[in-house]
């Protein structure tokens, strides 16, 4: 007999050679029939697999990510199948679960895929999937799936990479499939899959290296599911941030620039502003000190700091000055000038702790591939700082940098969002550097400030960085995608690397903590999120123009700027039409601009010192014509429900 440990600390005993579907037969039928994938002390195996020792076993279904991702990969090798009836001659080469679906990539050869052919491969799909067929794992030599792929060099290139004894094929009906497993107990709960799109991707992601095609798919156990996750999709298209970011011009891509090197336009320069006006007054109250630092740094920096290791060899190469031997690089970090500021001058613990910001501009190079408008640049801008502090500090430190990306989060309108706490590898203590001591007491303030700040928390052994435990915080987006926002890392690496030290009470030397953090991250990516999110409808305050005034003739145009001017009295933002166009034409323009609020402007206006307010997006339902103090009050009113003042 087996002990079977289930994830709520049952334990069962089962006969050796017991399946994870047996298990969940013998808990119940209606988990049974649900449940399509599981793990085994920790590793993915199949629902079929026999167990033979004791350990840890959990069944997953659908709604559990793990379930997903085994329903998504077990459809990668029903859709590579029909591609090769469909495509005879094709190589296949990787076909994983991503986060929303799955891929194969796929050498064509002289043959192509259009979206002319997705649907007879989606109904291809279909038509194997209702068949039924089993997914079975079975043990190859290396010698046999050699053989088997002779005439495809990409498998038999992972094939060389493995070793004997350790190879495995998946076979369901005729298509057989070099994996290591995690399947769906068979095809037939797929009852719905599409194709998404097909895009170029060089094997192993090395430009140098032959490209193919990828074919993204995604499917569903219910048609209805498909049906929504298709709706989304549109709206994300209508929400992409490249297509909002040209319509409400706020950033522009330049060839003769370069790649992935974005152009801040008037419009989005002062949407940027206003994000770092904001974080800058939320910071100084908290404490932060502002600091500037140059572009480039000497090659040598990079390399006390370890970024050099890091970076050097895959990003941008050394600058060279006309002065023999002199290299300088692009920094890819703001760290290590803020410790060489933080080694202007000795510290005593009664200074600490030092908190140094700065929305310091890093560059770091992406293959072209990679590039994806503001989401993957080659320049972005941090909005980083540095804290320098005690390790009895920390604990502090930390709930107020919490309390600092809350207040971000809840004024942005991220609502719903998670945390993960990154801690050390239990079983192996010897890979991270800094005392146990120290860690102990970091991983201790991480975890004592998610509990005491109420965040809905994930703790992951072994996700810490060699040099310090982190917390990260995950953001859903309106549509129901997770970012990672916000990250706030202990470090003890770097101020060991630059001998940072400050004098302690017992007047001996001692290294200071470091906590790096960044609630938006980049300005770029938070950009791009924020205008997925919102659509480009940002909330009031932070919109570039709040209004904008329509007139209905040029006639009215002294009235407008009367207007304009009692508004910026009140540090509302407002633009003018004053173009001898229709109002019609007028409104559907700002429209597209999505200013929140359009104030038409005639004479019955004028006469009565009034404006009449039609909001966004309302196509003018609830219009109301109010004085010009009642609109400016109405403003303020709405900007102060979400931007409420940081309080320290
Ligand atoms: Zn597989
Ligand atoms: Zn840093």
């Amino acid at each position: 007999m087996i002990k079977i440990t289930l994830p709520d600390g049952s334990i069962r005993e089962y006969a050796s050679g017991v399946t994870p579907m047996d298990v969940a037969k013998s808990i119940s039928e209606g988990l049974a029939r649900n449940v399509i994938s599981a793990s085994f002390n920790g590793t993915t195996v199949e629902t079929e697999t026999q167990l033979t020792t004791d350990g840890n076993l959990t069944l997953y279904t659908w709604d559990a990510a793990e379930g997903k991702k085994a329903f998504w990969h077990s459809t990668s090798h029903v859709m590579a199948q029909a591609l090769e009836e469909l495509f005879p001659g094709i190589k296949l080469t990787i076909g994983p679960a991503i986060e929303r679906g799955f891929y194969y990539d796929v050498d064509f050869g002289d043959k192509k895929i259009t979206d002319a052919d997705f649907k007879k491969v989606e109904d291809r799909v279909l038509e194997i999937a209702r068949e039924k067929h089993e997914f079975k794992m079975r043990s190859a030599t290396k010698a046999e799936a050699l053989e088997l792929y002779k005439d495809n060099e990409f498998k038999t290139e992972l094939i060389q990479n493995l070793e004997d004894g350790t190879i495995t094929f998946c076979d369901h009906s005729t298509f057989t499939d070099l994996c290591r497993g995690g399947h769906i107990p068979n095809t037939g709960i797929i009852k719905a899959m599409k194709i998404l799109s097909v895009a170029g991707a060089y094997w192993r992601g090395d430009e140098k290296n032959k490209q193919l095609t990828r074919v993204y798919g995604i499917s569903f156990p219910k048609q209805k599911e498909l049906t929504e996750y298709l709706e989304l999709l549109e709206e994300a298209k209508r929400r992409d941030h490249r297509k909002l970011g040209k319509e409400l011009e706020l950033f522009h891509f330049s060839q003769r620039v370069g790649q992935g090197l974005p152009l801040w336009l008037p419009k989005g320069a002062a949407l940027r502003d206003r994000l770092e006006q904001f974080l800058k007054k939320a910071q100084k109250k908290a404490g932060y000190e502002q600091v500037v630092t140059p572009h480039i740094g000497q090659k040598e920096l990079y390399v006390t700091s370890g970024h050099y290791a890091k970076y050097g060899a895959d990003s941008f190469q050394p600058i060279h000055t006309p002065a023999e031997g002199e290299e300088f690089l692009l920094k890819p970090m703001n760290c290590p000038h803020h410790c060489e500021i933080y080694n202007a001058r000795p510290w005593s613990y009664k200074d600490l702790p030092k908190r140094y910001a700065e929305f310091g501009t890093v560059y770091r190079y992406e293959q072209s591939g990679e590039l994806h408008g503001l989401t993957r640049v080659r320049g972005f801008t941090q909005d980083d700082a540095h804290i320098f502090c005690t390790p009895d500090q920390l604990d502090l430190e930390f709930k107020k940098v919490i309390d600092l990306v809350l207040y971000v989060f809840g004024s942005l309108g991220f609502e719903n969002f998670t945390a993960q706490v990154s801690l050390r590898d239990k079983e192996n203590r010897d890979k991270y550097i800094g005392s146990d001591e120290n860690w102990e007491k970091a991983e201790n303030a991480i975890i004592n400030a998610a509990k005491d700040k109420g965040l809905n928390y994930v703790i992951e052994y072994g996700e810490a960085a060699f040099y310090g435990p982190k917390l990260d915080f995950m953001v859903k987006d309106a549509l129901g995608r997770s970012w990672q926002l916000g990250t706030i890392q202990v470090d003890y690496n770097l101020p060991e690397r630059f001998d940072l030290n400050y004098k302690g009470s017992d007047n001996e030397l001692h290294r200071p903590v470091m906590i790096h953090r960044a609630p938006f991250g980049s300005m770029e990516r938070f950009i791009a999120i924020l205008l997925e999110h919102t659509g480009g409808n940002f909330p009031l305050w932070l919109m570039p123009e709040q209004a904008i005034i329509l007139s209905l003739s040029e006639k009215y145009e002294n009235y407008a700027k009367k207007v304009s001017e009692l508004l910026e009295n009140d540090e509302i933002r407002a633009l003018i039409d004053n173009r001898n166009e229709t109002i019609g034409k007028k409104i559907r323009e700002a429209e597209v601009q999505k200013y929140p609020f359009m104030l038409i402007v005639g004479e019955e206006e004028e006469k009565n010192g009034t404006v009449s307010v039609r909001r966004h997006g309302q196509e003018g339902k609830g219009n109301i014509t109010i004085k010009i103090e009642e609109f400016a009050a109405l403003v303020k009113e709405e900007v102060s429900k979400s931007l409420k003042s940081f309080d320290v």
